[in-house]
């Protein structure tokens, strides 16, 4: 047996450990099933160029509680290590790695949410353990090893009898820490982080019902037997061609992303790119017509199918966020704060990416059905608006496939809307002038009104229109939008003959007066020349100026409760 002291900087370090990643001891689990899973697809690669030369088979990794123990074990059939490699790994590689981590945050440990996204490693097994102990056999022939270490800077390492190939790691549970050795603890972390691992993982066994024998009578009783409880899909669909997924897989995938949605995704996008940056992932459209505050499944970022956050927030363009799905990426910094990430390069080429391939699978969804394209559109309307406004590199592709619904559930392109109002909706300049709806009830008899002139009314009734059509106006010279019950409409409306013309101007003058004594002038202006109409006698408009002022000044910031809305208009 050798007795060794590992070689510290920092006095203890253990102690440092716990008590800084005091908020995230859960993920121990996260990095010791990593580091098995790491040593099985290694093993995996070794034999497969002839470097190792030992069956590969089906490997799988255990994890198992010995609640009167007070032992947690970890076990794989992966490469193993030798006595020295176990000396240069984790006495020596596994320590730096870990101090190099505290030197580096121990100062920002208020930057929460950095912590938990980068792994500690093999260490952060003494956030919840008293003692580790290693045995581990290499695939190479050489004696397993014992390595033992009490969470001071002290070790053994001594031969040990383990016969087959791989690494148990066996963590003694500290008293503050015995949540880990309840059943329900350990299954919940292992769904958190480990749902999509590439070895399949074992955790306890369940039963499984045998097929009924051909002969068995009536009175027979199902026969269980007891079948390993593998709590992983370690192909998960984004890891697969596009082009061996059917519809159905991508709605069970959804599924089995999120247990607890029982909505329907209206679309998906797949990504998959390899160049110049690694990423995979699935993202879905969900309806959106629900409440949209309310966003509890959300995106989840996986490295190499180990899960790492849910917050995507400088990944992904906050216009897509309010997706769902999946990102593995390899390539996204994780050791680094949020402010970081969104001015990183690679990060922004990611985004950009994300954005870019959203925006092509809309329009290839519009061009190949456009009636199920339209369908779809109120439920999606929100996001694409949003991203015209938040994203420019979106803004640009949109034109494409962002619909401008009419009250009479016609749905048009920017483009087709021009063509189709060119004729008749222009003012005085010769602009053309986008007659649009925020509310059918409420502006009914306005809409009516327009209708019964023959023009076009469309209905944009989300909560940031007045940012878009501002936008829209600013980008489109020739386009000014007028709601319908805006003063804008009377250089619209022709005058036409009507009872109002028999009256005289006085006569005239006389009911204005009467009328806007029941409107508040400041606000409001009352237009007689809609008497002429046969739904309504008279119209009260508002300047469509002042109006849209305020609906901006109130969707402002709080959209979403996102805090960066762009405050170019
Ligand atoms: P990292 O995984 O980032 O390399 P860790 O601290 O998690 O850092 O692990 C340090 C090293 O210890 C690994 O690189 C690996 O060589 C070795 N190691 C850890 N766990 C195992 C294991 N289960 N089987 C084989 N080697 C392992
Ligand atoms: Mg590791």
């Amino acid at each position: 047996m050798t007795t060794g002291k590992i070689n510290v900087s920092v006095e203890n370090i253990f102690p440092l450990i716990k008590k800084f990643l005091y908020s995230d001891h859960e993920i121990f689990l996260r990095e010791l099933v990593s580091n098995a899973t790491d040593a099985t697809i290694k093993l995996k690669h070794l034999t497969s160029i002839g470097e190792a030369k030992v069956e590969y088979g089906n490997p799988i990794i255990e994890v198992k509680i010995d609640k009167e123990g007070k032992k947690l074990h970890i076990t794989d059939q992966g490469l193993g290590m030798t006595a020295e490699e176990v000396e240069k790994y984790i006495n020596q590689i596994a320590f730096s790695g870990a101090e190099e981590f505290l030197e580096k945050y121990k100062d920002s440990a208020k930057d929460s949410g950095v912590i938990g996204h980068f792994g500690l490693g093999f260490y952060s097994a003494f956030m919840v353990a008293e003692k580790v102990e290693i045995i581990t056999k290499s695939y190479k022939d050489e004696p397993a090893a014992h390595w033992t270490c009490d969470g001071s800077p002290e070790f053994t390492l001594e031969p040990h009898d383990k016969s087959e190939r791989g690494t148990e790691i066996i963590l003694h549970i500290a008293e503050d820490s015995l949540e880990f050795l309840e059943e329900r603890r350990i299954r919940e972390l292992l769904v958190k982080y480990n749902k999509f691992m590439p070895v399949p993982i074992k955790f306890g066994t369940r039963k499984e019902a045998l097929p009924k024998p051909e002969d068995a009578g009536d009175d027979y009783k199902t026969e269980y037997k007891e079948v390993d409880n593998i709590i992983n899909n370690p192909n998960p669909a984004w890891t697969k061609q596009p082009a061996d997924l059917t519809d159905d897989d991508y709605r069970n995938f959804y599924r089995e992303l999120y247990p607890m949605q029982f909505d329907e995704p209206l679309f998906n996008i797949h990504l998959n790119v390899d160049y110049p940056f690694n990423l995979t992932g699935i993202l879905y459209f969900p309806k959106m017509s629900a409440d949209l505050q309310i966003q509890k499944d959300k995106i989840q970022l996986y490295q190499n199918q180990v899960f790492v956050t849910d917050n995507v927030e400088g990944i992904v363009p906050e216009f897509l966020t309010m997706l769902k799905g999946v990102i593995d990426s390899p390539d996204i910094p994780l050791n680094v704060s949020r402010s970081y990430l969104q001015a990183d390069g690679a990060v922004k080429k990611i985004s950009n990416y994300i954005t870019r391939k959203v925006a092509d699978k809309l329009k290839s969804l519009f061009t190949e059905n456009r009636e199920d394209f339209e369908q779809k559109w109120n439920d999606i309307k929100i996001v694409l608006e949003y991203g015209m406004l938040s994203e420019p590199k979106f803004y640009e592709k949109a034109g494409a496939f962002v619909l401008y619904p009419t009250v009479d559930k016609k749905y048009y392109t920017l483009d087709e809307l021009k063509g189709a109002i060119k004729d008749q909706q222009t003012d005085k300049d010769g602009k053309l002038v986008v007659l649009y709806a925020s509310n059918e009830d409420a502006q009914h008899s306005y809409i009516d009104l327009a209708k019964e002139k023959g023009y076009e009314v469309l209905l944009l009734d989300s909560p940031i229109v007045s940012h878009l059509i501002q936008k829209l106006e600013a980008d489109n010279e020739n386009l000014t939008f007028t709601r319908v019950d805006s003063d804008h409409i009377d250089n619209l409306i022709k005058k036409e003959d009507s009872q109002l013309s028999k009256l005289s101007d006085e006569e005239k003058e006389n009911l204005k007066t009467v009328l806007e004594e029941l409107v508040p002038k400041t606000t409001y202006t009352v237009q007689l020349e809609a008497m002429d109409s046969k739904t309504a006698p008279f119209i009260i408009t508002q300047p469509e100026f002042m109006r849209r002022m305020k609906e901006m000044s109130q969707t402002g910031g709080g959209m979403f409760g996102m805090s960066n809305f762009p405050e170019m208009y």
